[in-house]
Protein backbone atom coordinates (compact mmCIF):
# COMPACT_ATOMS: atom_id res chain seq x y z
CA UNK A 1 0.00 0.00 0.00
CA UNK A 2 1.09 3.37 -1.14
CA UNK A 3 1.78 6.42 1.26
CA UNK A 4 -1.17 8.40 -1.21
CA UNK A 5 -3.56 5.06 -1.19
CA UNK A 6 -3.64 4.88 2.49
CA UNK A 7 -4.36 8.87 2.41
CA UNK A 8 -6.99 8.07 0.03
CA UNK A 9 -8.67 5.07 1.80
CA UNK A 10 -8.59 7.38 4.92
CA UNK A 11 -10.33 10.57 2.55
CA UNK A 12 -13.31 7.28 1.44
CA UNK A 13 -13.93 6.46 4.77
CA UNK A 14 -14.19 9.75 6.03
CA UNK A 15 -16.78 10.41 3.08
CA UNK A 16 -18.32 7.43 4.42
CA UNK A 17 -19.35 8.48 7.72
CA UNK A 18 -19.80 12.14 6.57
CA UNK A 19 -22.75 10.90 4.33
CA UNK A 20 -23.78 8.59 6.70
CA UNK A 21 -23.94 11.52 9.38
CA UNK A 22 -25.62 13.52 7.14
CA UNK A 23 -28.20 10.69 7.07
CA UNK A 24 -27.46 10.38 3.05
CA UNK A 25 -27.02 6.65 3.79
CA UNK A 26 -28.22 4.06 6.27
CA UNK A 27 -27.33 1.37 8.19
CA UNK A 28 -24.64 -1.34 5.91
CA UNK A 29 -25.62 0.47 2.52
CA UNK A 30 -24.07 2.53 0.01
CA UNK A 31 -20.21 3.41 -1.02
CA UNK A 32 -17.36 5.02 -1.87
CA UNK A 33 -14.63 4.88 -4.57
CA UNK A 34 -11.55 6.16 -6.05
CA UNK A 35 -9.52 5.54 -8.97
CA UNK A 36 -6.11 4.24 -8.60
CA UNK A 37 -5.05 3.80 -11.97
CA UNK A 38 -7.12 2.31 -15.48
CA UNK A 39 -7.34 -1.01 -13.70
CA UNK A 40 -7.52 -0.62 -9.86
CA UNK A 41 -9.64 1.77 -7.77
CA UNK A 42 -9.91 1.91 -4.26
CA UNK A 43 -13.34 0.87 -2.87
CA UNK A 44 -15.46 0.76 0.72
CA UNK A 45 -16.19 -2.91 1.63
CA UNK A 46 -17.65 -4.82 4.05
CA UNK A 47 -15.92 -7.02 6.62
CA UNK A 48 -16.61 -9.07 9.26
CA UNK A 49 -17.00 -6.78 11.82
CA UNK A 50 -19.43 -4.65 9.50
CA UNK A 51 -22.10 -2.29 11.46
CA UNK A 52 -22.80 0.39 8.88
CA UNK A 53 -21.08 3.30 7.21
CA UNK A 54 -21.41 5.68 10.22
CA UNK A 55 -18.60 3.68 11.80
CA UNK A 56 -16.21 3.33 8.42
CA UNK A 57 -12.78 2.51 9.38
CA UNK A 58 -10.10 3.10 6.58
CA UNK A 59 -9.18 -0.84 6.76
CA UNK A 60 -12.28 -1.23 5.05
CA UNK A 61 -11.45 0.65 2.12
CA UNK A 62 -9.77 -1.93 -0.48
CA UNK A 63 -7.92 -2.07 -3.44
CA UNK A 64 -9.57 -4.30 -6.31
CA UNK A 65 -9.91 -4.36 -9.91
CA UNK A 66 -12.75 -2.75 -11.71
CA UNK A 67 -14.10 -5.98 -12.48
CA UNK A 68 -14.05 -6.52 -8.80
CA UNK A 69 -11.38 -9.77 -8.73
CA UNK A 70 -8.37 -9.80 -7.06
CA UNK A 71 -8.40 -7.63 -3.74
CA UNK A 72 -4.99 -6.34 -2.96
CA UNK A 73 -5.21 -3.78 -0.26
CA UNK A 74 -5.93 -6.43 2.60
CA UNK A 75 -7.16 -9.62 2.83
CA UNK A 76 -10.09 -11.57 2.49
CA UNK A 77 -12.16 -10.86 5.59
CA UNK A 78 -13.71 -8.03 3.21
CA UNK A 79 -15.79 -8.41 0.45
CA UNK A 80 -16.83 -5.58 -2.04
CA UNK A 81 -20.23 -4.38 -2.32
CA UNK A 82 -22.23 -5.92 -4.56
CA UNK A 83 -22.75 -2.95 -6.51
CA UNK A 84 -19.53 -3.06 -7.78
CA UNK A 85 -19.73 -2.53 -11.35
CA UNK A 86 -21.71 1.16 -10.69
CA UNK A 87 -17.94 2.33 -9.80
CA UNK A 88 -15.70 0.20 -12.01
CA UNK A 89 -17.67 0.50 -15.34
CA UNK A 90 -17.52 4.54 -14.45
CA UNK A 91 -13.69 4.62 -14.64
CA UNK A 92 -13.27 2.28 -17.54
CA UNK A 93 -15.88 4.67 -19.49
CA UNK A 94 -14.96 7.75 -18.06
CA UNK A 95 -11.83 8.78 -18.13
CA UNK A 96 -12.66 11.99 -16.69
CA UNK A 97 -14.14 10.33 -13.14
CA UNK A 98 -11.75 9.59 -10.69
CA UNK A 99 -14.63 9.35 -7.82
CA UNK A 100 -17.95 7.50 -7.58
CA UNK A 101 -20.33 7.91 -4.80
CA UNK A 102 -23.19 5.69 -4.50
CA UNK A 103 -26.04 6.20 -1.89
CA UNK A 104 -29.64 5.66 -0.89
CA UNK A 105 -30.71 9.12 0.07
CA UNK A 106 -34.52 9.89 0.97
CA UNK A 107 -35.31 13.17 -0.51
CA UNK A 108 -33.78 12.00 -3.81
CA UNK A 109 -35.60 8.90 -3.32
CA UNK A 110 -39.26 10.03 -2.89
CA UNK A 111 -38.59 12.77 -5.77
CA UNK A 112 -38.03 9.68 -8.09
CA UNK A 113 -41.33 7.52 -6.65
CA UNK A 114 -43.47 10.91 -6.86
CA UNK A 115 -42.23 11.58 -10.57
CA UNK A 116 -40.66 15.42 -9.36
CA UNK A 117 -38.26 16.86 -11.45
CA UNK A 118 -35.11 18.18 -10.45
CA UNK A 119 -34.82 21.57 -11.66
CA UNK A 120 -32.51 24.87 -11.26
CA UNK A 121 -36.21 25.99 -9.06
CA UNK A 122 -33.95 28.18 -6.96
CA UNK A 123 -30.56 30.21 -7.28
CA UNK A 124 -28.34 32.02 -4.51
CA UNK A 125 -29.72 29.77 -2.05
CA UNK A 126 -27.33 27.22 -2.88
CA UNK A 127 -25.52 27.67 -6.77
CA UNK A 128 -23.85 24.61 -6.36
CA UNK A 129 -27.09 22.27 -6.33
CA UNK A 130 -28.61 24.65 -8.46
CA UNK A 131 -25.67 24.19 -11.32
CA UNK A 132 -26.03 20.43 -10.54
CA UNK A 133 -29.74 20.97 -11.68
CA UNK A 134 -28.80 23.15 -15.18
CA UNK A 135 -26.21 20.62 -16.15
CA UNK A 136 -29.49 18.36 -15.75
CA UNK A 137 -30.12 15.09 -13.80
CA UNK A 138 -30.59 11.91 -15.57
CA UNK A 139 -32.80 9.50 -13.87
CA UNK A 140 -32.11 5.57 -14.14
CA UNK A 141 -35.54 4.23 -14.38
CA UNK A 142 -34.76 0.50 -12.42
CA UNK A 143 -34.84 -0.16 -9.19
CA UNK A 144 -32.98 -3.56 -9.33
CA UNK A 145 -29.59 -3.98 -7.48
CA UNK A 146 -26.57 -2.86 -10.05
CA UNK A 147 -24.81 -6.07 -9.85
CA UNK A 148 -23.57 -7.04 -13.23
CA UNK A 149 -21.63 -4.84 -15.84
CA UNK A 150 -24.36 -5.08 -18.02
CA UNK A 151 -26.30 -2.82 -15.93
CA UNK A 152 -23.69 -1.16 -14.83
CA UNK A 153 -23.10 0.28 -18.79
CA UNK A 154 -26.75 0.83 -19.02
CA UNK A 155 -26.34 3.23 -15.92
CA UNK A 156 -23.19 5.11 -17.43
CA UNK A 157 -24.98 5.23 -20.96
CA UNK A 158 -27.83 6.52 -18.66
CA UNK A 159 -25.93 9.43 -17.09
CA UNK A 160 -24.66 10.62 -20.37
CA UNK A 161 -21.15 12.26 -18.73
CA UNK A 162 -23.60 14.03 -16.36
CA UNK A 163 -21.91 14.61 -12.62
CA UNK A 164 -25.11 13.12 -11.11
CA UNK A 165 -28.34 10.69 -11.75
CA UNK A 166 -31.16 9.97 -9.61
CA UNK A 167 -32.06 5.75 -9.88
CA UNK A 168 -35.35 5.78 -9.38
CA UNK A 169 -36.56 3.26 -6.33
CA UNK A 170 -33.20 3.26 -5.39
CA UNK A 171 -31.10 5.98 -4.53
CA UNK A 172 -28.25 8.26 -6.37
CA UNK A 173 -24.78 8.01 -7.67
CA UNK A 174 -22.58 11.27 -8.55
CA UNK A 175 -18.94 11.29 -9.73
CA UNK A 176 -15.99 13.83 -9.28
CA UNK A 177 -12.05 14.54 -10.28
CA UNK A 178 -11.71 13.93 -6.44
CA UNK A 179 -13.65 11.89 -3.26
CA UNK A 180 -14.59 15.45 -2.17
CA UNK A 181 -15.86 16.91 -5.50
CA UNK A 182 -18.59 13.35 -5.74
CA UNK A 183 -18.81 13.29 -1.74
CA UNK A 184 -20.40 17.15 -1.58
CA UNK A 185 -22.36 16.69 -5.12
CA UNK A 186 -24.08 13.67 -3.56
CA UNK A 187 -24.79 16.41 -0.53
CA UNK A 188 -26.07 19.13 -2.75
CA UNK A 189 -28.17 17.07 -4.81
CA UNK A 190 -29.72 16.05 -1.72
CA UNK A 191 -30.59 19.85 -0.87
CA UNK A 192 -31.78 19.93 -4.52
CA UNK A 193 -33.98 16.68 -3.75
CA UNK A 194 -35.22 17.95 -0.58
CA UNK A 195 -36.75 21.60 -1.26
CA UNK A 196 -38.03 20.27 -4.48
CA UNK A 197 -39.84 17.81 -2.08
CA UNK A 198 -40.45 20.73 0.20
CA UNK A 199 -41.93 23.05 -2.54
CA UNK A 200 -44.29 19.96 -3.74
CA UNK A 201 -45.76 19.34 -0.27
CA UNK A 202 -46.59 23.03 -0.36
CA UNK A 203 -48.81 22.92 -3.17
CA UNK A 204 -45.90 25.08 -5.20
CA UNK A 205 -45.30 24.62 -8.69
CA UNK A 206 -41.62 23.35 -9.57
CA UNK A 207 -40.64 26.02 -12.21
CA UNK A 208 -37.14 27.15 -13.10
CA UNK A 209 -36.41 30.59 -11.77
CA UNK A 210 -36.39 33.04 -14.53
CA UNK A 211 -34.01 32.80 -17.42
CA UNK A 212 -32.56 36.18 -17.16
CA UNK A 213 -31.25 34.86 -13.54
CA UNK A 214 -30.30 31.51 -15.06
CA UNK A 215 -28.30 33.58 -17.33
CA UNK A 216 -26.82 35.71 -14.65
CA UNK A 217 -25.69 31.78 -13.09
CA UNK A 218 -24.17 30.84 -16.15
CA UNK A 219 -22.07 33.45 -16.46
CA UNK A 220 -21.30 33.78 -12.62
CA UNK A 221 -20.05 30.04 -13.23
CA UNK A 222 -17.65 30.93 -16.06
CA UNK A 223 -15.61 33.42 -14.20
CA UNK A 224 -15.61 30.77 -11.13
CA UNK A 225 -13.92 28.27 -13.18
CA UNK A 226 -11.33 30.55 -14.51
CA UNK A 227 -10.66 31.97 -10.80
CA UNK A 228 -10.59 27.98 -9.72
CA UNK A 229 -8.07 27.35 -12.69
CA UNK A 230 -6.21 30.23 -11.19
CA UNK A 231 -6.56 29.90 -7.74
CA UNK A 232 -7.51 26.20 -6.98
CA UNK A 233 -10.74 25.37 -5.91
CA UNK A 234 -11.42 27.11 -2.81
CA UNK A 235 -15.27 26.67 -2.25
CA UNK A 236 -14.96 23.42 -2.75
CA UNK A 237 -12.03 22.92 -0.19
CA UNK A 238 -13.98 24.99 2.38
CA UNK A 239 -16.86 23.43 1.93
CA UNK A 240 -15.06 19.74 2.61
CA UNK A 241 -13.73 21.31 5.46
CA UNK A 242 -16.65 22.55 6.70
CA UNK A 243 -18.05 19.18 6.73
CA UNK A 244 -15.44 17.19 8.25
CA UNK A 245 -14.51 19.59 11.06
CA UNK A 246 -18.46 19.51 11.72
CA UNK A 247 -18.02 14.96 11.71
CA UNK A 248 -14.99 15.30 14.07
CA UNK A 249 -16.65 17.70 16.57
CA UNK A 250 -19.88 15.05 15.88
CA UNK A 251 -17.21 12.35 16.37
CA UNK A 252 -15.65 13.66 19.42
CA UNK A 253 -18.72 14.03 21.43
CA UNK A 254 -19.54 10.56 20.96
CA UNK A 255 -16.60 8.65 22.88
ZN1 LIG B 1 -27.70 0.89 -4.15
Amino acid sequence: VSASEGEQAETIATACRLLAYLGLVRETTGHVSARVDNEYMLIRCRGSQEAGLVFTAAEAVQKVRFEGAGMTRGTSQYETPSELPIHGEMYLARPEVNAVVHAHPRASLVCTLAGLPLLPIFGSFDVHAMALAEIGIPVFPRSILIRDRALGRQLVAAMDGKPACIMRGHGITTVGATVQEATIRAIHLETLASVTLDVARAGGKLEPISEEDREYFRKLRETQDKKHQAHGQDILQWTWRHYTKLLAVHEAGRR
